[in-house]
């Protein structure tokens, strides 16, 4: 699903004051496959998801998606990969509050494919249905709790049946339980479609409930592990 060779990531590159905080990063994901991307505050984790979801260009190196190396493929290819391979779920949900839920997760629809109004609809409606907020699809988003929030934007990411969705932080505003309520259904989410995930997150516990994590320090990866299943340790 996707591959990253050499990728290096540069601020300030026209000025004197160049700093390179992606210093050379390899890796694969595989369809499917539910990571963990973990690290200290300021390690490059952001950078990296900016990168991986077309939304900044590495200074060296090379990215592919589904087979397809981005390196020379220009804005508006970009954007188009983007909105079909790519789904985006962050800490501030980048929800719009005075529209209403199946609007909001309707929008990468509207911005990507042609479909008929009531077809995107229906669509949007039984992505509520897998998140659980059917009852809420007329409701204004700013009138939602923060766990529902972040429902609506895990409907609005897979809204274009993406092959991978990466998630910034997702339960970095909500109290344990609301946590552990959007983990499960990312969690949940993935298994169903086999869509790939790759999570950034700070809660150690919720990183032990991935398939892999990923260890980013000053701008390298320092670790990536395969998450033993519980029952094979015994604590099950
Ligand atoms: P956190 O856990 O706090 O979210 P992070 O691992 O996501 O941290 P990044 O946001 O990727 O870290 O930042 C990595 C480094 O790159 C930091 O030193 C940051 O100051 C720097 N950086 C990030 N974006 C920019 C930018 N647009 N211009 C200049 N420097 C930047
Ligand atoms: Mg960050």
């Amino acid at each position: 699903v996707l591959r990253l060779e050499g990728v290096r990531k540069s601020f300030g590159t026209s000025t004197p004051r160049e700093v390179e905080v992606l210093h050379g990063i390899d890796l694969v994901l595989r369809r499917g496959e539910f990571c963990a991307l973990i690290g200290p505050s300021g390690s490059g984790k952001s950078t990296m998801l900016n990168l991986i979801g077309l939304l900044d260009r590495p200074t060296a190196g090379t990215l592919f998606i589904e087979g397809r190396d981005t390196r020379d493929m220009d804005d508006a290819s970009l954007t188009q990969l983007r909105g079909r391979s790519i789904g985006f779920v962050f800490q501030h949900h980048h929800l719009i509050g005075a529209f209403t839920a199946a609007e909001n997760v309707m929008m990468p629809l509207l911005l990507y494919r042609n479909r008929p109004d009531v077809a995107m609809r229906r669509h949007a409606e039984a992505l509520l249905d897998r998140v659980g907020l059917l009852p809420w699809k007329d409701s204004r988003v700013g009138n939602l709790s923060g766990g529902q929030q972040q429902r609506v934007a895990i409907a609005r990411a897979l809204a274009m049946s993406p092959a991978l969705v990466l998630a910034d932080e997702p339960t970095g505003n909500l109290d344990t339980r609301s946590a552990d309520g959007v983990f499960d259904l990312l969690r949940e989410m993935n298994q169903t479609s086999r869509t790939t995930f790759l999570i950034v997150t700070h809660d150690p516990r919720l990183a032990q409930r991935c398939d892999r994590i990923i260890e980013v320090v000053d701008g390298q990866i320092v670790a990536d592990e395969a998450v033993l299943a519980p029952g094979r340790i015994g604590t099950a």
